[in-house]
């Protein structure tokens, strides 16, 4: 069967692009995407140091740190664009990178943010001020504008992005890892030194056999969506409503989310007789699985503010539970800032394997604070750092001397903990 349009069919499109009538699209742009050598082949070898698993908020930001430290990097995002909760899931108002009047967390994440907002004619709040309620320091972002911007970051610190990707199985190799993955049409098989497991809910570490906390019962997860009279996506406030029961177990569960979403949204759209105007492609999720780690963060080091001896990141939010009875945010005393150890950064007995994002060790309480994405982009800097440092000495993160570490994310912008 040949490609070309039938003379019939050309005629129809010549017509439609050169001249539109009505609705028709107002333009054509032409762009080429590069031909792939190895478009045609299933089975694909790929070698690198730094594997990064989830495209997400922390996995974002940990590409391109370790690409930018000189690691060969490689990104796998099982789905269509980076960002994860702060882009596909709606989330796109990243909270807190300021504490009590001062900025708390930088970096890349932060340059990320910011570029975004300059870019959309957005404002930044003033971090010198203290806001009278914590999200009003949240930065709005155009969700769209973000991922492609993450997109170009990790394009110029040299990382591989695959989309439509995901890993089937994790065997400890000598040295590293291989990695058995699948996306539609691709088999890959990846050797590489370090795993950065961003997945939000430590799928890596669970292939690999290490241990996960989960409790029965999970913070609901919520469909974002925007009904009224005229459309203008990524600028209004979208609305959400709780999905009770939301799981990102797997493809069975997330769908389960997903509908039961999308119904509720058609069921409040025709009640309240206004017009769909925007509706994010997947349900956003609060919690799953947490690694763990080799250090628990209970609510107490959390909301006591300690500066464990390990710390990398600072974090900053309110303990922030969500259940059926709605959202109580309990606020820090004034002054606190709690901190990141790299050792509830890394599985428990684990070897070449690190995670960020809000699988972080953590017990329940403390991890509804943790998980907000400027402490997530933060440890996904500073699992990076850890895991770029590995490679170069040929060790395990939990290894790598701390000052060598802290001198690397100072380097890129971090803010280190007990220094803002
Ligand atoms: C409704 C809602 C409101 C929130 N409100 C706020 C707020 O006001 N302020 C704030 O800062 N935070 C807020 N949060 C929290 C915050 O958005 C998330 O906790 C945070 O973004 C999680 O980041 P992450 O990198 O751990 O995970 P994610 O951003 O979820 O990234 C995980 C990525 O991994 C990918 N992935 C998963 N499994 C695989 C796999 N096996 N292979 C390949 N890829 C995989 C996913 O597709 C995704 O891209 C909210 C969250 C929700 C759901």
């Amino acid at each position: 069967m040949s490609d070309s349009p039938s003379p019939g069919r050309r005629r129809f499109l010549q017509s439609s692009l050169l001249a539109p009538v009505g609705a028709a699209l107002a333009s054509t742009t032409h762009v080429e995407a590069s031909a792939l050598p190895d478009a045609g082949k299933a089975d694909i070898s790929t070698d690198v140091d730094v594997l990064v698993v989830g495209g997400g908020t922390a996995g974002t930001i940990a590409a391109i740190q370790a690409g930018r430290a000189g690691a060969k990097t490689l990104l796998l995002e099982r789905g269509a664009q980076l960002g994860g909760m702060t882009t596909t899931g709606g989330v796109a108002f990243p909270g807190l990178f300021d504490a009590w009047g001062k900025q708390v967390i930088a970096g890349i994440g932060w340059e990320l943010v910011k570029e975004s907002v300059e870019l959309d004619g957005g404002k930044l709040p003033n971090f010198a001020k203290v806001p009278q309620r914590h999200w009003m320091n949240q930065v709005h972002v155009n969700q769209f504008l973000y991922a492609i911007l993450a997109e170009e970051k990790c394009a110029k610190a040299g990382v591989t992005i695959c989309y439509y990707e995901f890993p089937t199985s994790v065997t400890p190799v000598d040295g590293g890892w291989q990695v058995e993955c699948t996306g539609f049409g691709t088999r890959r098989q990846i050797r590489c030194k370090q795993i950065i497991d961003c997945t939000g809910g430590a799928e890596v570490v669970g292939m690999a056999g290490f241990e996960r906390m989960r409790e029965d019962e999970t913070q609901p997860g919520s469909m974002l969506f925007h009904l009224g009279e005229a459309n203008d996506p990524g600028r209004h406030q979208l609305h959400q409503l709780y999905v009770h029961g939301a799981d990102s177990t797997n493809s069975r569960t997330v769908t389960q989310a997903n509908l039961t979403g999308r119904k509720s949204v058609l069921e409040k759209l025709r009640k309240d007789k206004k017009r769909l105007m925007h509706l994010q492609p997947e349900a956003a999720f609060r919690e799953s699985f947490r690694i763990v780690g080799e250090t628990v963060i209970t609510v107490n080091d959390y909301t006591g503010g300690r500066l464990f001896d390990d710390a990398v990141s600072n974090a900053f939010y309110p303990v922030d539970l969500h259940t059926k009875s709605g959202v109580k945010p309990k606020p820090l005393k004034p002054g606190t800032v709690p901190t990141i150890p790299l050792s509830a950064l890394v599985p428990k007995g684990s070897r070449n394997l690190i995670v960020a994002g809000r699988s972080v060790s953590s017990d329940r309480l403390a991890n509804s604070g943790l998980r907000v994405q400027a402490s997530c982009m933060g440890m996904g800097q500073a699992a990076a750092a850890a895991a770029v440092l590995a490679v170069k000495g040929g060790t395990t993160p939990l290894k790598v001397p701390l000052d060598d570490i802290h001198r690397l994310l100072s380097d890129h912008g971090a803010i280190l903990p007990g220094k803002a």
